[in-house]
């Protein structure tokens, strides 16, 4: 049975889902082609790069642990600083993130009502090439120029994997707690950890892991309920 404040939190995030739906979504927009859209890039991507590598040695295969390690620190102080709070310049990536996707999903209604919603977890396509262009290209040309091609190349295929896996997890936690992808194993661990971010008492403070929660153990704000 619903309370009264429950039954306004109900409202008041349809009501919310459906604003943005009006003035955000275009009509073309359909879910599944974004997830499809996603995936399909970043493998493209990714198999392009390790078709290009050319016998890597023992020194250059660190590439893979460190590369993992940044991205999940990437993820960590992007989450837990621009994401959360207003940085000149960086102001759409708040805009999407607080005042969208948290409104949109609430610890208590964490699930998507319809494909249609897939729009306010996934990065918009346009996006993804632009990041890969603007940080990815950059620190590969670099990597090759200070130690070699392969390094480069292992490092765009394990950023761009990263980026792959967060969207997917992400996604995931967004599906119903009843759907299949919710009971694959880790995974109902993994989406409790991002349901608690998503009480908006704690949004600020716990759990800026989306994947593996190793920056929030390293920083102290792992939350486990
Ligand atoms: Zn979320
Ligand atoms: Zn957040």
């Amino acid at each position: 049975m619903n309370t009264p404040s429950d039954t306004a939190e109900i409202e008041r995030i349809a009501a919310f889902r459906g604003e943005f739906k009006a003035n955000e979504q275009p009509g073309w927009y359909n879910g599944y082609a974004h997830l499809a859209g996603t995936t399909s890039i970043s493998v493209i991507a990714i198999l392009v790069a390790i078709a290009a590598l050319d016998t890597v040695t023992a020194f250059e295969w660190f590439t893979v642990p460190l590369t993992f390690l940044y991205a999940n620190l990437i993820e960590y102080f992007g989450h837990r600083g621009p994401m959360h709070h207003k940085i000149r310049g960086l102001g759409l990536i708040h805009t999407r993130h607080s005042r969208q996707h948290h409104r949109y999903f609430t610890d208590e209604h964490m699930s998507y009502d319809s494909s249609a919603d897939f729009q306010a977890v996934l990065f918009p396509l346009i996006l993804i090439v632009f990041y890969l262009g603007l940080f990815a290209l950059p620190t590969a040309a670099l990597l090759a120029l200070i130690f070699s091609k392969n390094v480069a190349l292992l490092f765009i295929a394990v950023a761009v994997a990263y980026f792959l896996n967060y969207e997917l997890l992400h996604f995931a936690y967004h599906a119903g707690p009843d759907s299949w992808i919710a009971r694959l194993p880790l995974l109902g661990r993994l989406r409790r950890l991002h349901q608690t971010h998503h009480r908006p008492e704690l949004m600020t403070r716990y759990n800026f892991n989306i994947t593996y929660p190793i920056g929030d153990f390293f920083f102290g704000t792992l939350y486990r309920h």
